[in-house]
């Protein structure tokens, strides 16, 4: 029996990584799904990937305008939304003493603003008894040298789930959080590193995480899924925590 079967799924920030490997394992469970993305040709590749007449739709999270119309062309495709996952993000990290202004708007305007629009927005669009999912992090409950920003914005999403699931009780709509740790993603490298210092920071972070590797795409997506599905109908406002141990030991 598959777990999705007749959901309709979207997926922000489905185009690489943990939300490209979510949206696959969705649409394997029977979902329709939508993805977005800033990048038509990424989109499109990652649409063929996922198969089951997923659509791809460029939209930029932190641009308030055009979130409303990616909610209305999932409808007119597919019908009313039964899973939100809002996992569009960056990862920018930088010492305090040289983060700048522009580092700190970017990362908070994607990761945090665009959460708390993402679902804002979707509230129209979404059948009663939908399940919402934010993208938080391990690291939103430990300290970690140069990534207090994004850490930051990770802990607003985690309250966001607390607020938007005492809000959203009377429509049955649940949210929770899952809280990746370090996960072997292109993330690392879009903020104009060098692949040695991208290197240099996936073994560092394996290395502090009590697993002793990063996690796969694979691994996070099986979390999605619990989630999205009836699996999980008694969790409300919880965080589910993947993180090889990362936050906990
Ligand atoms: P990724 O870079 O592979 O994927 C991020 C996705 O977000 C991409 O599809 C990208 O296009 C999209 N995106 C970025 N900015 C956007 C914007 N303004 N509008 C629309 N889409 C945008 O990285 P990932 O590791 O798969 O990250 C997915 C989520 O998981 C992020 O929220 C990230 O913070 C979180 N996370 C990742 C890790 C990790 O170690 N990889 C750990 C904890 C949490």
């Amino acid at each position: 029996m598959k777990k999705l079967q007749n959901k309709v799924a979207v997926v922000t920030g489905g185009n690489s990584g943990i939300g490209l490997a979510t949206a696959k394992l969705y649409a394997g469970q029977g979902a329709k799904v939508a993805i977005t993305g800033r990048n038509q040709a990424t989109l499109d590749s990652a649409v063929a990937e996922i198969g089951n007449d997923a659509i791809g739709l460029v939209s930029d999270v932190s641009d308030l305008k055009n979130i409303t119309g990616v909610y209305q062309k999932v409808t007119e495709t597919f019908g009313k939304i039964d899973v939100l996952v809002v996992n569009a993000g960056v990862f920018t990290a930088a010492p305090l003493a040289d983060y700048t202004e522009e580092m700190f708007d970017q990362t908070s305007d994607i990761n945090f603003k665009g959460a708390f629009f993402s679902v804002q927005k979707a509230l129209p669009y979404l059948n009663n008894g939908a399940s919402i999912i934010l993208t938080s992090s391990g690291v939103s409950t430990k300290g970690m040298a140069t990534a207090s920003a994004y850490a930051a914005t990770k802990a607003a999403v985690r309250s966001l789930a607390r607020g938007f699931s005492a809000e959203l009780l009377d429509r049955q709509i649940r949210v929770n959080v899952l809280s990746p740790g370090p996960v072997e993603t292109p993330i690392f490298g879009r903020n104009g590193s060098t692949q040695e210092q991208i290197d240099g920071m996936k073994v560092y972070m394996a290395d502090i995480t009590p697993i002793k590797r990063l996690g796969t795409s694979e691994e996070i997506a099986e979390g999605f899924l619990y989630l999205a599905s009836d699996d999980s109908k008694f969790m409300i406002g919880g965080d589910l925590v993947l993180d090889g141990g990362y936050s906990m030991i």
